[in-house]
């Protein structure tokens, strides 16, 4: 489709920001997208070993993500997926248990036998029995949870599952938000995950490519210091040059967003205080297999990170030269002190970590460690969520937003961004006619 000559500035070269480009494109519409940074891809973005593109934070898509599979298909890229079964694991008391099947719980003896029992009719009432989980909005996720598991499954099994998402702000998660992702999770009996051909830098790549040749613009190294909108109009100072749009949709964190409004904007930028997660990565590239789970959850005294992740259950080693990835994370807010262990620390923590509860992972077949962080990964839900989730447009403002503030009761993930990124062209279409 040709465009109409409409300018819309686009903040940020995440997969939201590319993907409101993609949609922008399809209707008419020239976008332009300004990326702070050196590269697209935001928190899916990738780093450099020996020559080999890896991703920072790990990153699948699941059987489920229909919006990014649509996409991938409108983009021609569908059959670079690849799809393999995985599973999850739950280091307890010192033992790895899988935490799959009913099979699974049965050998679950970190918990008593009723416990197990009260643990897996819970689990059907949660997945099979309750099809509508709105009214879970206002509950608070500790107090439904512990109703129907009990203080014993809920603090040894809910709570560090719940801690490797929020950290400290578990408490203020609603109900709601557990029932959508359990749904979201596990839709048959075997967990099934996704990964891109060339990762997710590929996916961001074909994009930038096909936005370009339809005549958008991705621009890198502009950081946007100031947004002003007039009523009719949208001026952006990027990177030292005065920009203006009929309107500019903002992928920033809420509270980034607000840093650079400017004018009546910057009291109207909803949600600016919310409150994020941030998350910090260990990334151990290493010749050897750690364990047959992708996600494992950690509670042990002698690993201080919350869980490993192994993405070379989806990845096919050989895409990477023979490789196994291995990520520890700990998600915890930016100012606190796991997210301020310096990276030396954390690759020891790591290396020592796993060495002591994985007996035979040796540290001689590691290649190399390195350390991530991002400070906005996921925004802190709070109880009534669905009544504060800011809407598309910004009042009385050509701006937009497309953000994970948004994503509510959705997880945080591409496929979200993906969708968000639609429903928000969708909007600013029909405002503007
Ligand atoms: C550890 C971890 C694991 C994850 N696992 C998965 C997974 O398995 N599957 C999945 O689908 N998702 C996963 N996610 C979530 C997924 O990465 C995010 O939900 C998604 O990338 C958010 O995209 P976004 O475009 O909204 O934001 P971002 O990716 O944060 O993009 C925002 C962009 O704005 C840019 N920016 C910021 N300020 C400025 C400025 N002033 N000027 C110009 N540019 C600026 C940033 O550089 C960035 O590129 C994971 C995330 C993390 C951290």
């Amino acid at each position: 489709m040709a465009t109409n000559g409409t300018r819309i500035g686009i903040l940020g070269g995440g997969i939201a920001g590319l993907a409101c480009a993609h949609y922008l494109l399809e209707r008419g519409y020239t976008p332009i997208v300004f990326e702070g940074s050196d590269r697209l891809g935001g928190l899916g973005t990738h780093f450099d070993h020996r020559g080999t593109a890896l991703d920072r934070f790990y990153h699948v898509i699941l059987d489920s993500d229909a919006e990014i599979c649509r996409l991938l298909a409108d983009l021609g890229i569908a059959d670079r997926l690849v799809w393999s079964e995985t599973g999850m694991g739950f280091h307890l008391g010192g033992k790895l248990y899988g935490f799959n099947s009913a099979l699974d719980l049965l050998r679950f003896r970190a918990l008593s036998v009723p416990d197990r029992i009260r643990t897996g009719l819970g689990a059907a009432y949660i997945t099979k029995v309750k099809r509508k989980g709105l009214d879970l909005d206002d509950v608070q996720a500790g107090e439904w949870l512990r109703r129907i598991f009990g203080r014993s499954v809920f603090e040894r099994i809910w709570l560090p599952l719940l801690r490797a998402k929020f950290g400290d702000h578990v408490d203020t998660v609603p109900a709601y938000w557990v029932w959508n992702t359990l749904n979201r999770e596990k839709n048959g009996d075997q967990e099934v995950k996704g990964y891109l051909r060339g990762g997710y830098r590929g996916l961001a790549e074909t994009l930038r490519d096909t936005i370009v040749a339809r005549g958008g613009e991705v621009r890198l190294e502009s950081p946007v210091t100031a947004v002003e909108s007039n009523g009719t109009e949208v001026h952006a100072d990027v990177a030292g040059r005065d920009e203006h749009f009929k309107a500019v949709i903002s992928t920033f964190p809420l509270p980034l967003l607000k840093r650079v409004a400017r004018g009546a904007l910057a009291a109207s930028v909803p949600l600016s205080d919310l409150q994020y997660q941030g998350c910090v990565n260990a990334v151990v590239v290493s010749r050897q297999r750690l364990e047959r789970f992708y996600w494992t959850i950690v509670v042990d005294p002698k690993f201080p990170f919350q869980g490993v992740v192994e993405t070379t259950h989806v990845i096919p080693p050989e895409w990477i030269g023979g490789r196994h990835l291995v990520y520890t994370m700990n998600y915890c807010d930016a100012g606190s002190e796991p997210y301020q262990r310096p990276d030396n620390l954390v690759k020891r923590q790591a290396l020592e970590g796993l060495a002591a509860i994985y007996p035979k992972f040796r540290v001689e077949n590691v290649e190399d460690v390195y350390v991530f962080r991002a400070p906005y990964v996921e925004p802190v839900w709070s109880v009534g969520y669905l009544r504060k989730r800011p809407a598309p447009r910004i009042a009385d403002s050509r701006v937009y937003v497309c953000t994970t503030a948004q994503a509510y009761p959705r997880v945080t993930a591409w496929n979200t961004s993906v969708g968000l990124a639609r429903e928000t062209v969708d909007a600013l279409v029909g405002d503007l006619g």
